[in-house]
C-alpha cells in the first residue's frame, strides 16, 4: 500500500512501523499540491515545499524517487491538466489513468493521454476513508516481493491499472467526513 497524504511524508521509520503492524508492504510518498495541481512521488527522499512542479519532477527524477500524475485530467481535484503533462513526457511519469474518485470521463481521458505517449498506467483509489481503501490497484510485475525491487519495478512502468470506481454511497460519506473535519477545524 502507498500511503500518499497531501503534502505530508511518511518518513521511513514510521513506513516500516506501519509495514509491520498491518503485516503489508507500505510505501512511503506524499500526494503535493503544487500551483499547476497534484503530482505524486513514491519513496521520496526529501521536502518538496517550494518547488515548481516541473521543479519538483526534475528533483524526484534525479534522485530515483517515483513520479505520478494523478488524475491528471480532473480539474474538480486538481489534475494538472493536458498542457501541463504534456511538459513532462521528458520525465517518463506514470499515469493514473484509473483514479476511484474520478469520474469515468476523466479517467478515459488519462487514458488516452498515456496511450498516445507511450507512458505507463497505474491506479489509484485516493482513498480519504478505509472502506474505499483498494477500490483501485495497481498490478505491479516485480521479481520479488522485496520493497526495493517492488518499487523498481513500478518506476520502470510495470504496472497494469485495475479495480473499480467507489461506490456514490462511500464517496457521499468521504464528502461528509471532510465537511464536519473542516467544521471542527
Ligand atoms: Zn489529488
Amino acid at each position: 500500500m502507498a500511503i500518499t497524504d497531501h503534502d505530508l511524508i511518511l518518513n521511513e521509520s514510521d513506513s516500516q512501523r506501519l509495514s509491520g503492524e498491518l503485516g503489508i508492504m507500505v510505501i512511503p510518498g506524499v500526494e503535493l499540491t503544487t500551483t499547476a495541481g497534484h503530482l505524486i512521488i513514491l519513496n521520496p527522499k526529501r521536502r518538496f515545499n517550494g518547488l515548481s512542479l516541473e521543479g519538483a519532477v526534475k528533483t524526484a527524477h534525479q534522485e530515483g524517487s517515483t513520479v505520478i500524475i494523478p488524475h491528471p485530467m480532473d480539474p474538480l481535484s486538481h489534475g494538472i491538466g493536458i498542457s501541463e503533462a504534456r511538459s513532462l513526457i521528458p520525465y517518463s511519469p506514470l499515469i493514473e489513468t484509473l483514479n476511484a474518485s474520478t469520474l469515468s470521463y476523466y479517467n478515459s481521458k488519462a487514458t488516452s493521454f498515456a496511450l498516445r505517449n507511450s507512458l505507463p498506467m497505474v491506479a489509484g483509489s485516493d482513498a480519504h476513508l478505509a472502506d474505499a481503501v483498494g477500490d483501485a490497484y495497481t498490478v505491479v510485475d516485480s521479481p520479488s516481493s522485496d520493497p526495493a525491487s517492488v518499487i523498481l519495478s513500478i518506476s520502470a512502468g510495470k504496472t497494469m491499472p485495475r479495480g473499480k470506481r467507489t461506490s456514490a454511497v462511500t464517496l457521499a460519506k468521504t464528502v461528509c467526513t471532510r465537511l464536519i473535519r473542516r467544521v471542527r477545524c
